[in-house]
């Protein structure tokens, strides 16, 4: 399956089926609805009944002549009108012989008057009044999802805001990589950050940095907020593939009983390890872990036991693990050097250090990714780079190979749980692939 998979997926553009939405619009909590959300009904209801003549949502029925004049029964009439260039709500009252004493009372409206006197043009207004041609109704639509409306209440304006609720529902897209992750992200329309929120997911398994390759690629499924058909925000990546050098690896969000979401394998191994496969963001190894190199000061045969970093100087240095520092300052060839004990046997070592990150100091506790220090140049180093150590139990490791501990497998009381929750997203996944497949196949 996972050849026939990769082999079909060869030569997909990379702006293939970006952000196809489909299915499962899940509606989001009554109280994640922004401000005092009505319903879409509501916000019917400032247009007239007699709805063929012109509906809010239908604004383009305006276009041609700025207003247009519904008649009701009882002799109230509502005005649509077109905001235009010059237009201010007082000109407009103006035009349309309103009462100004009734504007002045909508505007001092402490919270929401204002919404009144910035105008934009091309937006509309629809203003119901009565046979004498007093001011029932004014109402603003914003954009698609406010619209601002005062009510008479007596001698008095009542200013409410109408909004549509907002909704979640998954897109999903698939891309190949050509350059950069964050190139084929942007080629494929994909919002701002997923790319890099991907990465972030699977920091611990592909070393964005060194192992990126050409036709890697990604299916991932994630939360879009829309409001009506308006796309208003990007949420979470709720479960992705990424294949880097032919193998595919897969995350999948959980959230636990306690609220905590995070991401696993789709077995419930945390996809969060003990070490981060790198202390630095970005950067080329120089030199590797080797029992057996030409030292380049020193011109002897010495083992290098630690990675070497290519880097420029003041590039932050992140410790790879949760752990404590217990030691920090000069030693000989290293340089200025921090040195992490990470409990269970792992300590890291970070040299040539042109500064310690200020308020960290020996004894200290410090976070998996937390700054410690700048890559610098100082003790035994041709460049600025940082020399990186790994040692097990005392023993120096190749960190590139070393075998660590997953930080957070799942509870084996919320293996059921973690099962029933992540089906269906995982699921989503596999129709992601599949869709694209089928896609695949027409366009050949
Ligand atoms: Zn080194």
């Amino acid at each position: 399956m996972k050849n026939t998979y990769k082999s079909l997926f060869l030569g997909i553009g990379t702006a293939l089926a970006t952000g196809a939405s489909f299915a499962l619009i899940t509606p989001i909590p009554a109280n994640t609805v922004i401000n005092q959300a009505k319903s879409d009904t509501d916000n019917n209801a400032i247009n007239l009944a007699n709805a063929n003549i012109a509906s809010n949502d239908n604004p383009t029925i305006l276009a041609s002549n700025q207003r247009i004049e519904a008649q009701q029964p009882d002799r109230d009439k509502t005005i649509f009108y077109k905001v235009k260039q010059g237009d201010s709500i007082s000109t407009i009252f103006n035009d349309l012989s309103l009462n100004t004493g009734d504007l002045h009372k909508i505007l001092h409206n402490r919270k929401l008057g204002k919404q009144f006197t910035n105008l934009d043009v091309g937006k509309s207004l629809s203003i119901k009044v009565n046979s004498k041609n007093e001011l029932l109704e004014l109402s603003y639509k914003k954009d698609d999802t406010e619209t601002f409306v005062a009510a008479r209440k007596d001698s008095d304006f009542v200013i409410k805001i109408h909004s549509k609720p907002l909704e979640t529902r998954y897109a999903t897209a698939h891309v190949v990589i050509r350059s950069s992750l964050s190139k084929a992200g942007k080629n494929a329309g994909l919002p701002g950050n997923l790319t890099k929120r991907l990465a972030d997911i699977f920091a611990w398994d592909i070393d964005f940095a060194q192992n990126l390759r050409q036709n890697d690629q990604f299916t991932v499924v994630y939360e879009e907020m829309v409001i009506g058909d308006k796309v208003v925000d990007t949420g979470d990546i709720v479960a992705a593939e990424f294949v880097n050098q032919g193998k595919a690896h897969q995350a999948v969000r959980y959230k636990d009983k306690d609220g905590d979401i995070n991401y696993y394998t789709p077995k419930g191994e945390g996809m969060r390890k003990a070490f981060l496969s790198n202390p630095l963001d970005f950067a080329k190894i120089s030199s590797p872990f080797s029992l057996h190199r030409n030292h380049p000061i020193l011109n002897r045969i010495r083992a290098h036991t630690g990675v070497d970093y290519a880097a420029s100087t003041g590039t932050p240095v992140k410790s790879t693990g949760d752990g404590k520092i217990v030691y920090q300052g000069t030693k000989g060839g290293y340089g200025q050097l921090v040195m992490v004990d990470h409990g269970h046997g792992y300590t890291t070592v970070y040299a040539h250090l042109s500064n310690f990150q200020k308020n960290l100091q020996s004894g200290d506790s410090v976070k998996q990714g937390q700054v410690i220090g700048y890559v610098g140049q100082t003790g035994l180093a041709t460049g600025p780079h940082l020399h990186y150590e790994f040692l097990v139990d005392g023993v120096h490791k190749d960190p590139m190979t070393a075998k660590v501990t997953n930080a957070m497998p799942i509870n084996k009381a919320l293996q059921a749980h973690f099962k029933s929750q992540t089906k269906p997203l995982l699921a989503q996944l596999e129709q992601a692939k599949t869709t694209m497949l089928a896609k695949n196949g027409d366009q050949d």
